[in-house]
């Protein structure tokens, strides 16, 4: 606390990052990282960089990159909008399209950043419970007429990995015509359903992607929101009155090169989702209980371990997988699909931790 802090700042919760350890031979199933990290064009168009590339101020419009992003996925250049990592597009759409003093809805297991960025924006939400097994309702999310200032998930949703089928955010469309509907597809290329096709037919829907997950470029930092040309107008009106740069040119010449790399992509879309079953199945030989998963993480519990401990003697073995204490989720562990070695790795710390007690 102090006293230059204006009253705003006091008030704030911050979110929390999982942590970014330096340790020798660590095992980093954290934070959701991509084990293949980018396309080698990808590195390749960095390194082409010279000198005006960084003494000249970047494409304050990416538009570069906008009209690569929107041919994948059909969509026109002034459909697209990017930012800083997604969680800038999130923050910009918050600001831009939720502020009408109404509560915004969302799942009360989801991404915790949505309640953080509720209150640095002053926007009232409400947390509709998932069911017991942690899927989703889309009734829940029924309110009479001019109830609701927005509405926003995860699909798949994090930190649970449960993929909502599109039927499904069509009927929550449906339920809102006249608010934004938000979803964050963080983990979408991991067996998820885009919305993207959505977005044509209903002009209050918002498709957020980012290329931290499924093209390793979380060190990059780029997201974007797929929508109406209203919506995007929206979000760029916020943006070009916070930072009119906030891709840089190396970052924009990157993601550019990644649309170009469809091949490698693919590939380790689908080894990762390869792992993930071979990880899923062996948590599961171990006694865990694991969430049916369309996402880069698995979410798993143990009926005899406690979440926590578990968590902090597989630091000790320098293992590092996410635990949330929250509320239903405190028993949990999120835990990022590395590679196999590293799925070796984890699932044979976890078999002598759990022998052992
Ligand atoms: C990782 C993640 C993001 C943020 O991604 P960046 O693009 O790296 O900012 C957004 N939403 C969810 C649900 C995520 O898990």
């Amino acid at each position: 606390m102090s006293r230059f802090w204006s009253p705003l700042v006091k008030q704030l919760t911050p979110y929390v990052a999982g942590e970014q350890a330096r340790l020798p031979d660590l095992v980093k199933l954290n934070t959701n990282e991509n084990p293949y990290g980018p396309a080698p064009e990808v590195l390749a168009a960095i390194a082409h960089a010279n000198a005006d590339d960084l003494r000249l101020y970047p494409d304050p419009a990416a538009s570069a990159l906008r009209r690569v992003i929107a041919a994948h996925h059909g969509v026109q250049a002034d459909q697209v909008f990017v930012g800083n990592g997604s969680d800038e597009v999130l923050a910009h759409a918050f600001h831009a399209l939720f502020q009408h003093g109404l509560p915004v809805l969302m799942p009360d297991v989801s991404y915790s950043f949505y309640p953080v960025y509720c209150r640095l924006y002053g926007i009232p939400h409400e947390l509709v419970p998932l069911k017991a097994d942690f899927c989703l309702d889309v009734q829940d999310y029924a309110r009479p007429a001019g109830q609701v200032g927005g509405v926003v998930l995860a699909n798949p949703n994090a930190p649970t990995g449960i993929a909502l089928p599109l039927a499904d955010i069509e009927a929550l469309l449906r339920l809102h015509p006249d608010r934004v509907v938000l979803v964050d597809e963080a983990y979408v290329d991991f067996g998820g359903e885009s919305a993207a096709s959505l977005i044509a037919r209903h002009p209050h829907l918002l498709v957020v992607q980012t290329l931290s997950k499924s093209r390793g470029l979380a060190g990059l930092r780029v997201g974007y929101a797929l929508g109406s040309v209203e919506l995007i107008e929206g979000l760029a009106r916020v943006k070009d009155s916070f930072n009119s740069y906030p891709l840089d040119r190396l970052a924009q010449a990157g993601a550019v090169a990644s649309f170009g790399a469809d091949a490698y992509f693919r590939q380790t879309c689908a080894r990762v989702m390869q792992s993930r079953e071979r990880l899923s199945a062996g948590l599961r030989e171990l006694g865990f209980q694991v969430l049916p998963s369309a996402a880069n993480f698995v979410f798993a519990t143990h009926p005899g371990q406690d979440a926590g401990e578990l968590a902090q003697r597989l630091r000790a073995q320098a293992i590092l997988v996410r635990h949330f204490k929250l509320p239903r989720i405190d028993q949990f562990l999120r835990i990022s699909v590395g590679t196999d070695a590293e799925c070796g790795r984890l699932l044979g710390a976890l078999n002598t931790i759990t022998r052992s007690s």
